[in-house]
């Protein structure tokens, strides 16, 4: 059996970068190659419905080897890594027995990476280390939730005496660039519920998200030359910045934290002529993200009662909810988590994210999908690593909770 370290610096050697504004999913052909890696990985240790979508999502199935009634549980991770950084050629190391110092990713290019800057490597003091040489990022987002995967796979396939039910598996392309679940078959995979190994640190259970919303802002304004403006120019640009003067000052990503929301402008271009500005709109409490929605709009159309009908075209469209809501009438999915990482000694931590994940879209597609640490940390960079112990830990956990579900009382 190959180790889940083993595994993961395999699968980061492939090269699995997806693109944004692509029509296509998979965005890239390449993530193919780790789709079909993983799919003989799968046949050869035995499992079974192995199969690879022309969308190119994996699945396979582990089959239930008790007659018990159990539910069948299943485990998600992506396959692409982010465009924010290269992950062609990564040339991973491993730092053993890590003493909590400053450590050189690249020697040549003096890149270096410590714990002033990254209070969170404290955390892991004395463990082995994964890391880059500088000039990639690792791709531990998520091919670490992958190797985790398997070797729980492997593990179960290889000791019958492990009581189970049905195990579903299933691994995305395109998640990095919002198209993750566009194509998945929720039906097909046949899971009562799942879970996404696709978290940071170790301990982490997520199952809040935020509710979010796109926001449109048009302007027309009035072009004419400027010597001859007076009481007829209508600056487009100018209006764009009434519109954002009007949200609360507040209520930004600069100033929030937590469970607090936003309203983010994310791009604005014009000329006096037009305007366009473009935003997103953040909350993780369903009324006060309905009452950010209403507000948006209500800005434009007071503006329109200044400068006339038809200068500002103000559209809110949604984008994903709050997974919370699907999650909770099965909080034993939370409370089975937490327990399975009790048991194995790691210390749960249950965390908003402040952002949205593949199982969010899930959960409302029917597939109550809360998030789980894969155990590494500074993603999309070249600063990306992850602790061995910390893949090792979560495949105790991922092992734990199938046992966990095993047991009669699993439900509640
Ligand atoms: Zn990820």
């Amino acid at each position: 059996m190959k180790d889940v370290a083993e595994r993961f610096l395999e699968y980061v050697k492939v090269d699995t970068q997806s693109q944004d504004d692509v029509e296509n999913v998979p965005s890239t052909e390449k993530q193919r190659n780790l789709a079909e890696m993983l799919v003989k990985e799968l046949k050869d240790m035995g499992a079974e419905n192995v199969r690879l979508s022309d969308h190119c999502y994996v699945y396979a199935t582990i089959p239930a080897n008790t007659k018990k009634k159990l539910p069948s549980i299943g485990f998600v991770s992506h396959m692409d890594t982010s465009n924010a950084l290269s992950g062609k050629d990564v040339k991973p190391r491993i730092i053993k027995n890590y003493d909590g110092g400053e450590i050189v990713l690249n020697e040549e290019l003096n890149i270096r990476m410590n714990a002033e800057a990254y209070p969170v490597l404290t955390l892991s003091k004395g463990k082995d280390l994964i890391v880059t040489d500088g000039t990639t990022l690792l791709g531990a987002d998520d091919k670490a939730g992958i190797a985790e995967i398997m070797t729980m796979a492997e593990t179960l396939l290889a000791h019958p005496e492990i009581e189970h039910g049905t195990i579903q598996i299933g691994f995305t392309p395109d998640e990095e660039v919002g198209r993750g679940v566009d194509f998945f078959d929720v039906e097909g995979f046949g899971a009562d519920f799942a879970y996404t190994i696709d978290g940071g640190e170790l301990g982490e259970i997520e199952y809040e998200n935020f509710n979010a919303a796109a926001g449109k802002v048009q302007i027309q304004g009035v072009s004419i030359h400027p010597g001859s403006a007076k009481n007829k120019m209508l600056n487009a640009l100018l209006l764009a910045m009434e519109f954002q003067n009007m949200l609360p000052v507040n209520e930004n990503p600069m100033y929030t934290d937590n469970y607090e929301g936003f309203y983010m402008l994310n791009a604005l271009e014009g000329t006096v002529d037009s305007a366009r500005a473009v935003y997103i709109i953040r909350d993780h409490d369903k009324g006060q993200f309905e009452d950010k929605k209403a507000r948006f709009l209500k800005i434009g159309e007071y503006l329109n009662e200044k400068y006339g009908e038809g200068t500002f075209k103000v559209e809110v469209k949604d984008s994903y909810y709050n997974m919370k809501e699907k999650v909770e009438p099965h909080m034993h999915l939370i409370d089975n988590a937490k327990r399975a990482m009790e048991e194995v000694g790691v210390t749960p931590a249950v965390v908003p994210i402040r952002g949205g994940t593949d199982g969010a879209r899930l959960s409302y597609m029917g597939l109550p999908c809360p998030n789980l640490c894969a155990g590494g940390n500074n993603f999309h960079g070249r600063y990306e690593y992850v602790p061995v112990q910390s893949l090792e830990k979560i495949v105790e956990i991922l092992l734990k909770i199938v046992e966990i579900y095993a047991t009669e009382d699993n439900l509640k």
